[in-house]
């Protein structure tokens, strides 16, 4: 990959950074293993980003929304799936499939709704203490739900606050959290039924109760 084409691909570092970072452009890509010019994203990467603009916006996001606030190159979508519509459809296709089938578990889109919570460092070393003692109450699903799982409860809820109403189709910036109602570190599943859409700010509120 050339210097060049990283700058058309919308890279941002100066050519200055490789060269006090690695020693210079060639051994960058050498190191970081940029192989044949890119590295191949998998699907679930891209279907990420789709789902990250879609619950930006509360809605399929557009292609003049995804050159603007994607941060994956729109030719890299047509490249893959032959056009935007396209790469819409084979994600909507994905996201109506199980939530239990084989999906790669993203750390942008799986955790951010959790992140909040006070208790998940504790809740976490629960889990991880409990492993050895049977009797103990033994979950079945993860702690977070999977891209899949977190779609559907979104597209359930319509992309809206189940609180207040806030959704970012009609308000920029609202940003949305998929919630345990039953909290996960009381027992609660990582299921469509125990789980619910909520904006940030409501479920920030939600924490404060717990608390
Ligand atoms: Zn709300």
């Amino acid at each position: 990959m050339k210097f060049q084409t990283y700058k058309e691909c919308g890279g941002t570092y100066s050519i200055g950074t490789f060269q006090h970072h690695f020693g210079g452009w060639k051994k960058a890509v050498k190191k970081i293993g940029l192989k044949d010019g890119h590295r191949t994203r998998t699907d679930e990467e891209l279907f990420s980003e789709i789902q990250r603009l879609w619950e930006m916006f509360g809605r399929q996001p557009e292609t003049r929304e995804m050159k603007r606030d994607g941060s994956i190159s729109l030719n890299v979508f047509q490249r893959r799936f032959g056009s935007w519509m396209k790469a819409i459809h084979a994600f909507c296709r994905d996201r109506e499939k199980e939530p239990d089938e084989e999906v790669e578990v993203s750390e942008d889109i799986g955790r951010p709704s959790e992140s909040l919570k006070v208790d998940e460092p504790q809740a976490i070393q629960e889990k991880m203490d409990t492993a050895d003692e049977p009797e103990s109450i033994i979950m079945t699903t993860p702690r977070f739900p999977s891209p899949r799982l977190r779609f559907k409860v979104l597209k359930r809820d319509k992309f809206t606050c189940v609180k207040c109403g806030r959704n970012p189709t009609n308000e920029y910036g609202v940003k949305l959290n998929v919630d345990h109602i039953k909290p996960y570190s009381k027992g609660g599943e990582t299921i469509i039924e125990n789980l619910q859409t909520l904006c940030q700010k409501c479920n920030v509120g939600k924490g404060d109760l717990i608390l």
